[in-house]
């Protein structure tokens, strides 16, 4: 096969270890920045342009794309669907796991476990809106922050009304959460790839902090998931239709409740933690899907035929 790995870092652990499990079995890769790639629209030959050359021939594209680079990223992954190019990750499913709160409405209308979450865009009565999540603690999240940076734990109700009163100030939009205060600092990371959980960690913050980004100095260990959470892992994903995706929970009094499903989860943590050669399976994966594909086409061009 030849394959596109949609990445702006060649250097970055991920995308090295997708293009190396690539090529030990034996495709063609090709790293491409998504910012520098070039398209035309229209209906018979959409094409797109990377420095001076058609990108031509693809089988697969891996959308690598950070959460800065959304826009433009997913319209790049859209042109490859346009060409036929099987996309791990369909653009419409990345868009949709970038929103958090329609990520979080979608997984509550099909009886995902999440934190009870509240959001409001300029509340007269902060009151109630603290209320509707239990009171305080809670935990107050920027909409737009990722790696732990914009998630304060407000211990207060003093607290966490001058801290949604500054977020509103700034016109940032936010959301309100209950705090797991039983996870200890811990979340789970389950790695799903095509509908199965391949590879798991528990991360845990540093001594006294309620985030375990491992961004903010959180360490990840082995872990061993229960059934429930495997599954609540593996619906996730599909409610949100993603082939590969990673699923962050938290282990709360009332089951494991979902905090967010990412599009392009990291491969260093989970590799370095679970011993499992991820980048090898996600390949895997394609082969299967893309060979579906081909057979599918195959078929129906000789019904065609005959
Ligand atoms: P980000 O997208 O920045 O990673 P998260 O929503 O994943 O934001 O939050 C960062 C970390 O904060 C989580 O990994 C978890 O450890 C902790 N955390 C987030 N929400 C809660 C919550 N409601 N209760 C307890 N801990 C939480
Ligand atoms: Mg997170």
């Amino acid at each position: 096969m030849k394959i596109a790995v949609l990445s702006r870092n060649k250097r970055l652990y991920s995308t090295q270890r997708l293009v190396e499990a690539a090529e030990a079995r034996g495709h063609v890769v090709q790293v491409v920045d998504v910012l520098r790639c070039y398209m035309n629209i229209t209906s018979h030959r959409p094409t797109i342009h990377y420095k001076g050359d058609k990108l031509e021939g693809f089988d697969a594209v891996i959308p690598r794309i950070g959460a800065s680079v959304t826009f433009y990223g997913t319209a790049v992954v859209r042109q490859f669907e346009m060409m036929n190019v099987f996309p791990l990750n369909e653009s419409v499913a990345i868009t949709r796991s970038r929103d958090k709160l329609r990520s979080l409405q979608l997984l509550a209308r099909k009886g995902i476990g999440l934190p009870v979450t509240g959001f409001a865009h300029n509340p007269d009565d902060l009151d109630d809106l603290i209320g509707t999540v239990g009171g305080a603690p809670l935990v107050i999240k920027l909409l737009e922050g990722t790696q732990g940076i914009g998630v304060v734990l407000a211990e207060t109700k003093k607290a966490a009304e001058s801290v949604i009163q500054a977020f509103m100030g700034m016109k940032a939009n936010i959301m309100i959460q209950e705090f797991i205060k039983e996870a200890g600092g811990s979340d789970l990371r389950c790695f799903v790839v095509g509908g199965r959980v391949v590879a798991t960690m528990k991360r845990q913050g540093p001594e006294g902090e309620f985030r375990s980004n491992l961004h903010r100095g959180g360490t990840a260990s082995l872990v061993r998931l229960t059934p429930e959470e495997r599954s609540t892992a593996v619906r996730a994903a599909r409610i949100m239709g993603l082939d590969v995706c990673g699923v962050d929970m938290l282990r709360s009094n009332h089951g494991p409740v979902v905090m967010e499903v990412n599009s392009s989860p990291g491969l260093e943590g989970i590799e370095k933690a679970s011993g499992k050669d991820v980048a090898g399976l996600i390949i895997q994966y394609i082969e299967k899907r893309v060979g579906e594909l081909k057979d599918s086409t195959s078929r129906s061009k000789t019904r065609g035929q005959g």
